[in-house]
């Protein structure tokens, strides 16, 4: 008997022996397409050589030290590096071990340099109702997943949500995408002014939508007039890009592709490949500056912040994306990819949406085309598809997200980047297994 606590309390899980690049394999021998890195975790594929040296030399040299009282090289260096490459005014790296950690160092940091400003009015956060941000929970109480939130309430935080940015299902007929990416980034200031332009601290949201519907993009324009709304109010620009980021939908940040710097960014995942445990958020000059001549002290701190060897692996991690120029390859695999999702079921009577960049990629299921009629949640059709494609040998990640009471299915995609052409046929093949024995069920 296992004495693992796992997520679903019925599943057997089979046990993991190895990898090889896109692959996952069982003790049995079986091998597994991990077509969703896992969840956009794995960008390098598994069993990477470089990283996994960098990791064992940091190891031999010195395996932790705690931040209060040194600082390490691989630490140093990670932190250069993301600088040297990010938008805007960012200029401070803080580590910590996963996205919910820098989902928390952003909000907490975001209310921290209004109280250090003499605002401590500002206490209110407003987020997206189709969004994740982490299960800890400051973190869940900014999501706006209601599945993942309805066991826990009251949540912690004064807080809203305003609409996603989601055309598929909020744009109106006859409406250009510019029109609606402007109507979907007033809300903003609609909520702010409701609120009370004085009391909000800070507007959280995922520049590529990834756990709660799958690899949703903005519409154009959005984020540009996000951020004007933002800098009109005073309200900080606080971005996630936990699962977006670092090179999955094909720039290093994702947030460069909509022309936007925000004031505070949080990225995981690919960071470390899975290599190690990292997250990171990183602030601008300006806000790390309000804290040094203020009170001079962040007031928060996790044991394993900037530890040595989650540090290396990220230092490795984003290096080999930049020296094997594997995110202009991000975006010509995510092209291959998303040409041969449109040849396989662009024109399939249950899908109605293909979207996301890169290597980020969504599917949306619906029962009818035309009236984009959702299946009902007692189908539960992401978690059959989920189980068919694993037994077929494809890992993907399907969700069902509830959105204004509405339940969808979805199905992400998110391999690694050195997937091949060849592999890619491998993941649609068997993705259609999944998905046509889970709408068989
Ligand atoms: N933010 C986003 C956008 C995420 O997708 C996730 C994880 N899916 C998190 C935060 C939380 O990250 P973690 O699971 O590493 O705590």
């Amino acid at each position: 008997m296992s004495h693992i606590f796992p997520r679903h309390t019925k599943a057997h899980l089979p046990v993991v022996a190895g990898g090889e690049g896109c692959y996952l394999i069982d003790t049995d021998g079986k091998r597994y397409l991990d077509g969703s890195g896992g969840a956009a975790v794995s960008c390098l594929g598994h069993g990477d050589h470089a990283v996994i040296e960098a990791v064992k030399a940091q190891m031999d040299r010195i395996a932790f030290a705690h931040t209060s009282f040194l600082t390490s090289e691989p630490a140093e260096k990670l932190a250069d590096l993301l600088i040297e490459h990010a938008p805007g005014t960012l200029d401070r790296v803080y580590l910590v071990s996963g996205g919910s950690e820098a989902a928390e160092a952003a909000i907490k940091l975001a209310r921290q340099y209004h109280v250090e400003k003499g605002e401590t009015q500002r206490g209110h956060l407003i987020a997206r109702k189709q969004s994740y941000h982490g299960n800890t929970i400051g973190a869940l109480s900014a999501g706006g997943n209601e599945w993942r939130r309805q066991q826990f309430g009251p949540l912690l935080l004064q807080m809203s949500h305003i609409d996603p940015c989601y055309e598929y299902r909020y744009r109106e007929d006859g409406e250009s995408l510019e029109a609606y990416g402007r109507r979907s980034a007033d809300a903003l200031e609609e909520e702010i002014l409701r609120v009370g332009p004085e009391k909000v601290m800070a507007f959280m949201a995922e520049p590529v939508v990834g756990a709660t519907a799958g690899a949703v993009p903005p519409a154009p324009g959005y984020f540009k007039r996000i951020r004007e709304i933002c800098d009109k109010y005073g309200v900080l620009l606080i971005l996630d890009e936990v699962m977006c980021g670092m090179g999955r939908t094909g720039s290093l940040y994702a947030c460069e592709q909509d022309g936007v710097a925000p004031d505070i960014l949080c990225i995981a995942k690919g960071l470390g490949a899975g290599y190690q445990p990292i997250g990171a958020m990183l602030c601008t000059a300006e806000i790390y500056s309000a804290i040094e001549s203020g009170s001079g002290f962040f007031q928060h701190g996790h044991t394993y912040v900037g530890h040595p060897a989650a540090a290396a692996a990220g230092l490795a991690v984003v290096g080999a994306m930049i020296e094997r120029e594997l995110i202009p390859r991000v975006q010509t695999q995510g092209e291959a990819l998303m040409e041969k999702l449109r040849e396989r079921f662009g024109q399939h009577p249950n899908v109605g949406d293909l979207r996301g960049r890169g290597l980020f990629r969504g599917i949306e299921l619906v029962a009818d085309r035309e009236t984009k009629a959702p299946f009902p949640p007692e189908k539960k059709l992401a978690a059959t598809i989920k189980k068919k494609a694993f037994e077929a040998g494809l890992i993907c990640y399907p969700m069902s997200g509830t959105i204004d009471g509405k339940l969808g299915d979805h199905i992400l995609l998110a391999p690694p980047f050195i997937i091949e052409d060849a592999q890619l046929d491998e993941l649609v093949d068997k993705l259609e297994t999944g998905i046509e024995a889970g709408l068989a069920s």
